[in-house]
């Protein structure tokens, strides 16, 4: 029998608030998925329903075949990580990675044994007997996530467990827990509004904005084919193009001020409505020739235009490109950055059709 964590049909008021709204997913068993989205998109309060902190409003959570949504928190097969650590500040690391086998009954062998392990496996063996307030903020973090895993959990809900590193541990951490998850074969269900943390680590992401679901998919699912507009702009950079969405029997186009260009038919938008095409900038390349033969076809568009700026960033360029009413960013790789075009001169731009998204809000 799998172990699937189900969230059905999820609401939670906190008087006139809808922090969560009707919110459903699946996390398959043994996968890493993250909850991703702005403050006060009810990201925390998603989790703390899966953890028992909280009781839904309406909606069922369910684990495999069995309802946990009425269980406390320490019924549940389920163990969290908070932001703030929560740990005991005056009691030892061994005591406070043991409390929940010592809330359990488990004898003291049998504790003392399951400590060492786990402290063996977050990298700090040997450190039953330290201080807390000994240990540096990173220590801290793996003390909590020993204490959390120590009880064998079916499912890890961690709510920013990395938000009070600094940036460099931060990263680090990502990919230490990664995999630790993958090591140990447990579902973790991730918080953050980090959007980079959550392309780094997830096999999947949940997009929330304002207590529902905007979109959900693997990592490049989510980058490479937002739906909204909202999405398009909280993950990544990207250029949006507003203009009026026509649809023919021959195929669909934008209609952008001076200029249009043919894109992908999306069944979800209607012919004649306003809305706004998405293209990633590394998606857009530039070439610096003021040779104008061919225009668009089938599959790449390409629109004649000036660069307005160039901005070196080291690794890469962001060139912007006025093309009519509109302005462009191409962003590329820099080799030489004597190779970067000059602002004024004369370019053209060029993107494949299946790389523009045609976003429905
Ligand atoms: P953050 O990243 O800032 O933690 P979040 O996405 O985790 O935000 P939640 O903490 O789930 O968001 O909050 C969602 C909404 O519910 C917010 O408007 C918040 O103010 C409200 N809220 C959360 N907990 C309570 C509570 N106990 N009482 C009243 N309102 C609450």
């Amino acid at each position: 029998m799998s172990s699937d964590l189900h969230v059905d049909g999820v609401t939670k008021h906190f008087g006139d608030v809808r922090a969560v709204d009707d919110v459903s997913f699946t996390v398959e068993e043994g996968t890493f998925v993250t909850l991703l989205g702005p403050s006060g998109c009810g990201k925390t309060t998603t989790l703390r329903m899966i953890a028992g902190y909280e009781t839904p409003t309406t909606g069922r959570v369910t684990l495999g075949d069995r309802d946990i949504t009425d269980e406390k928190p320490y019924q549940r097969p389920t163990s969290m990580v908070f932001q703030s650590y929560a740990l005991f500040p005056h009691k030892t690391v061994g005591e406070n990675v043991g409390f929940g086998l010592k809330m359990r009954d488990v004898p003291s062998e049998e504790r003392d044994r399951r400590v060492a392990e786990i402290l063996e496996l977050v990298e700090l063996p040997g450190t039953e007997d330290r201080a807390i307030d000994e240990l540096s903020g990173g220590q801290q973090q793996r003390i909590a996530l020993a204490r959390s895993l120590v009880i064998e959990p079916e499912v890890l809900l961690l709510d920013e467990p990395l938000g009070a590193l600094d940036l460099k541990l931060r990263k680090n951490m990502q990919v230490e827990l990664k995999d630790l998850q993958e090591e140990l074969g447990i579902t973790f269900v991730y918080v953050t509004h980090d959007q980079e943390e959550a392309l780094t680590m997830s096999d999947e992401i949940v997009i929330l904005n304002d207590g529902r679901i905007e979109q959900r998919g693997t990592p490049a699912e989510i980058y490479e084919s937002p739906r909204t507009r909202f999405v398009a702009e909280f993950i990544g950079d990207t250029n949006l193009l507003d203009g009026t969405y026509v649809a023919t029997d021959s195929g669909a186009y934008l209609e952008c001020g001076s200029v249009e260009f043919p894109v992908e038919p999306n069944p979800a938008a209607e012919s004649g409505a306003t809305l706004s095409v998405s293209i990633r900038p590394e998606k857009v390349s530039l070439e610096e020739s003021a040779a104008r033969n061919g225009g668009s076809t089938e599959t790449d568009i390409t629109l004649d235009g000036v660069v307005d700026d160039v901005i070196y960033q080291g690794n890469v360029a962001k060139i912007h490109v006025r093309i009519g009413d509109s302005e462009l960013i191409s962003e590329r790789h820099v080799v030489n950055s004597t190779d970067l075009p000059t602002p004024g001169s004369e370019c053209r731009v060029r993107w494949t059709k299946e790389h523009a998204d045609v976003l429905v809000e």
